[in-house]
């Protein structure tokens, strides 16, 4: 998924979208509360890492402020402020987790995989589209039981389209959620990269809505017939 880092520890937030990016995740970093509030507004983030104490303001009235303004990305406060009252203060101001630094990188992927499953619905770590399972703690596809080799950026689009599946996902959300500011993006890198996953997973697999974007089948059992599900002609 793609994050925005809000963190002004120039030295901290470098290693930790060095770490996030070694584990697969597109990494937006702004080091102050104006970029984060127009980011955060602008992106259709995954998840938001935020650090309470910013130069400018408190991160918790970031928080507020975006909330306020019905912006629902789940949002992790990563903070060195370790009383009660402040963890309360935070997760009242709209977080949905808390972090207390310094902290272990597979602790804080860990705890961004369950906020995201959380809000999108998704109990389990695994999402199942026709016979393509997608293990997203190990990071693992599978095809009919048969390991898939997928490239980091493959693997954020495929994510992308099963954590939405049975609905149409449009071209922009698929470049949103799959690139960073690190990344110029050519016009046609989505068709490029669905034309890479059909390759792997089949060619039936991603299914284009002209004019409106692509989908991958609802979730259910891999065993379990395909739903109302079809290509257009
Ligand atoms: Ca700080």
């Amino acid at each position: 998924m793609r994050l925005l880092l809000v963190e002004d520890d120039a030295m901290l937030a470098k290693a930790m979208v060095g770490g996030l990016r070694l584990r697969g995740h597109a990494v937006d970093w702004v080091d102050d509360a104006d970029k984060a509030v127009s980011a955060a507004l602008a992106h259709d983030y995954g998840a938001v890492l935020l650090d309470l104490g910013l130069p400018s303001a408190d991160g918790l009235d970031v928080l507020r402020s975006l909330r306020k303004r019905g912006w629902r990305a789940p949002v992790i406060v990563i903070t060195a402020r370790d009383a009660v009252e402040q963890r309360i203060a935070g997760l009242d101001a709209g977080a949905d987790d808390y972090l207390l630094k310094p902290f272990d990188l597979d602790e804080l992927a860990a705890r961004l995989r369950s906020v995201s499953r959380r809000a999108l619905g998704h109990a389990a770590a695994e999402l199942v589209s026709g016979a393509v399972r997608l293990d997203t703690s190990a990071r693992r596809c599978t095809r009919a039981g048969e390991l898939v080799e997928l490239t980091a950026r493959e693997y954020l689009m495929l994510e992308t389209l099963m954590t939405r599946a049975g609905r149409i996902v449009t071209r922009s959300e698929l470049e949103d959620n799959a690139f960073d500011w690190s990344r110029e993006v050519d016009s046609n890198v989505v068709e490029v990269y669905v034309s890479q996953l059909r390759r792997k997973l089949g060619r039936g697999f991603i299914v284009t809505r002209r004019g409106l974007g692509y989908a991958v089948e609802g979730g259910g059992s891999a065993d379990s017939p395909r739903p109302d599900f079809r290509e257009d002609p």
